[in-house]
């Protein structure tokens, strides 16, 4: 099958050898762009940088991976797009956060099934004018991430973007027979519970749009958002459904509603909102309801259960109930049950 970047763009096709490399270098006048390694050069450097753990018995390399799910364990496998533009612009994110944000994706959808990551894989495409140290550097912010939660990079493919980097993760997770936590557990009287603050990753955003200049560290929920594994298996046995917060609070909790058949009620003064900046304010309401990109975990339990004020040094917070009618309330501290619509956040679009 041709290869797409054989068909006369950027990046060097694997197997070539050095003659035939630069034959087609004066044939189709490219390699140039100032991705200056080749390929197969970029992917020795990717592979060198990573570590193979338990689980994977074969990892870069080859033309698969080999993985081994632990006995007693299924199989959890999500990808995820991270696109310029859309997701991240490279104006606005270092090249480390855009893969750190790429990989907190992906594991940020495994811990809301109740699972442990073991394997990521990235496709990547990079445009010809995107220097070959920036993906290094975008490779070193994914890594670190994937160090911190003990998952091997065990494989992807590489190749040219006609406009934009493109990079699409792929991460493998495990979880034991029959225990994932599932969108559509949520029964009515059931309580309804978040992880961490909402709505810093948005206000962030939103302060990014208006041409302000920010430190990452500042803004970590933004910058450095981190997905909350532990708590995710933790709360196995506990939480009756689960999501994780990628497009915001209504939107995501609208998710649980459609697929348990349920409404909710939720508290607004109850919502944990993030303080940001420094010195830290805290955010809008607006943002903890509708803004995204926070990765943190929202999910039901009986109300009989046991909930824990902190998991894994992760606050966990009340804020409302799952109710027969499906349909979603806010309720005011001044008594007002207003219908709450599922708003996501309406990432660099344009409105
Ligand atoms: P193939 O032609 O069989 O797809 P490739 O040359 O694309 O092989 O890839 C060689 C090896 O490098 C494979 O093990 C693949 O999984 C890995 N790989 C390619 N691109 C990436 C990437 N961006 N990140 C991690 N591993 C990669
Ligand atoms: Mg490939």
């Amino acid at each position: 099958m041709p290869h797409p970047t054989s068909a006369g763009a950027g990046l060097l096709v694997d197997g070539c050898t050095r003659g035939s490399v630069a034959r087609r270098v004066a044939r189709f006048g490219y390699i140039g762009g100032r991705l200056s390694l080749s390929e197969k050069a970029l992917i020795e450097a990717i592979r060198r940088r990573t570590k193979r753990l338990p689980g994977v018995l074969l990892g870069i390399g080859d033309d698969c991976s080999i993985l081994r799910i632990p006995s007693g364990h299924e199989a959890l496998v999500t990808t995820d797009f991270s696109l310029e533009g859309v997701h991240f612009r490279r104006d606005w994110h270092s090249p480390e956060v855009i893969g750190h944000r790429c990989l907190t994706r992906g594991l940020s959808d495994i811990a809301a099934m109740g699972g442990t990551p073991i394997a990521a894989f990235l496709s990547l495409a990079v445009p010809s004018n995107v220097k070959s140290s920036w993906v290094k550097r975008f490779v070193s912010g994914l890594l670190r991430l994937a160090e911190r939660f003990q998952v091997t990079l065990a494989g992807g493919d590489t190749a040219q973007s006609p406009a934009g980097v493109l990079a699409d993760i792929l991460v493998l997770g495990s979880v034991p027979i029959g225990k994932a936590v599932l969108r559509s557990g949520a029964r009515a009287g059931d309580c309804m519970y978040v992880t961490g603050k909402l709505g810093g990753a948005a206000a962030t955003l939103d302060l990014l749009r208006g041409g302000r200049k920010l430190r990452s560290d500042d803004y970590p929920e933004h910058f450095h958002p981190m997905p909350r594994v532990e708590v995710g298996s933790a709360l196995r046995g506990i939480a009756s459904a689960m999501i994780d917060i990628s497009d915001g609070l209504s939107i995501d909790s609208a998710h649980i509603c459609e697929e348990s058949g349920v409404g909710a009620e939720i508290l607004a003064d109850a919502l944990p909102r993030a303080r940001t900046g420094k010195p830290s304010r805290e955010v809008d309401l607006r943002y903890a309801l509708h803004g995204g990109d926070d990765y943190e975990l929202l999910f039901t339990a009986p109300s009989r259960r046991k909930v824990p004020k902190t998991i894994a040094g992760v606050p966990i917070t009340r804020i409302g109930c799952v109710i027969r009618r499906q349909r979603m309330f806010l309720l005011g501290s001044d008594g007002s049950r207003t219908v709450l619509q599922a708003r996501g956040w309406q990432h660099f679009r344009k409105s």
